[in-house]
């Protein structure tokens, strides 16, 4: 008999056993937190815009779609706590600064350097008694080098930890496995696209009208989007209904530009990016080795699934307490090991066996 498993799954084995038991429907209690945190939520719709302008849409009717699609994330369930209209401004804001970084952008991984091979493709790859499934987001070709490469979005608010977490996460060394298995050839690594989940439209302005010029403050700001909001703020700083002539420090739109040029050289230059792009390369023996991993916590989540819910397993992994945030299931998590109604914890914080959220044609997204 096959069983299945998806990858989602073993990676959250892989993170805390425990976590997994708690949250895996098809083996231990099922219980989800009720609602998405907000970087969550933005970055399913985002996933889903890029989805569709993947499919061929343009890009502002997927940006309505998935406006209309948002509706599902909130109105799930009535206690829902996330604040719906910012989650959609973050949402459009990155939307439409993605697009203006794309068309800016001339690195090696640009869309123009990149041929898409598949979007969203749901995989089933076997090994032994087991078919393990996951949805990779994209597989492309990179027209320059010719390889073939898994190609994966990445939300979050803080992405940097989740780039400096990738050489000890299994699914990148994996995807690479199973992608070079299925079509049969060298696939190098996975090229990844890190998004931080922040509004690149909160810019503070100044009493004069002009945006401040303090780059700590300006975080969740491209260099595009700054200098769009600059160049208009700085045609109304000049128009006659302004300050009087004789008060005001500039006297010109380009007088404005030129003192504004540190600023905006520091924007180009910045470290903290709202979106790049890099690969993470996996070797030969990282992938044969991923793939053996992987075969050995299928068959331990499946020795978990047999002994049921009334067996929590060992193996904990303290280091996920605290990461990424702090894992949701910490109070159950604690009153469990005190011998405490864990279940009562989790039937009043978390829901059984959530339904997905769904896109504009009812669709899981
Ligand atoms: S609190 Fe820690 S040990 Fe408990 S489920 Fe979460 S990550 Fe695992």
């Amino acid at each position: 008999m096959t069983i299945t498993t998806s990858i989602s799954s073993v990676s959250e084995w892989d993170t805390c056993h425990r976590k997994a038991y708690y949250s895996s429907h098809s083996w231990g209690l099922g219980y989800s937190t009720m609602y998405e945190r907000d970087s969550l939520a933005i970055g399913s719709l985002y996933h889903h815009a890029m989805k569709l302008v993947a499919n061929g849409k343009p890009a502002h009717e997927a940006l309505t779609l998935t406006g209309m699609a948002q509706e599902s994330i909130w109105n799930t369930y009535n206690t829902r706590p996330n604040d719906a209209d910012n989650i959609l401004d973050t949402f459009a804001g990155l939307a439409v600064a993605h697009l203006k970084w794309q068309a800016s952008d001339k690195s090696r991984y640009s869309d123009a350097n990149l041929e898409v091979i598949t979007v969203e493709e749901y995989i089933r790859f076997p090994m032994e008694d087991y078919e393990f499934t996951f949805v990779c987001d994209k597989i492309v070709r990179h027209k320059p080098t010719g390889v073939l490469m898994p190609f994966e979005y990445k939300t979050g608010k803080y992405p940097e930890q989740t780039e400096a977490g990738l050489p000890w996460d299994l699914q990148p060394r994996f995807y690479c496995y199973a992608v070079s298995k299925l079509f049969d050839e060298p696939v190098p690594g996975v090229l990844y696209e890190f998004i931080r989940a922040t509004n690149p439209n909160k810019i503070n302005i100044l009493k004069d009208g002009l945006p401040s010029q303090a780059l700590a403050t300006l975080t969740g700001t491209t260099y595009e989007i700054y200098n769009e909001t600059l160049v208009e703020c700085a045609k109304r700083y000049c128009a006659p209904e302004w300050y009087p002539p004789a008060k005001r420090k500039y006297n010109s739109v380009e007088e404005i530009m030129v003192a504004y040029q540190p600023t905006l050289e520091k924007f180009q230059n910045r470290v903290d990016p709202i979106f790049w792009r890099r690969p993470h390369w996996v070797t030969q023996e990282e992938q044969e080795g991923a793939a053996r991993d992987m075969l050995a916590a299928a068959k331990e989540i499946e020795v978990g699934r047999q002994l049921g819910a009334d067996v929590r397993p060992t193996g904990l992994n303290r280091s996920a307490c605290n990461a990424w945030g702090g894992c949701p299931y910490k109070s159950p998590c604690l009153v469990h090991g005190q011998g405490g109604d864990f279940e009562g914890v989790l039937k009043s914080d978390f829901i059984k066996n959530k339904i997905r959220l769904t896109d504009y044609e009812g669709k899981e997204i």
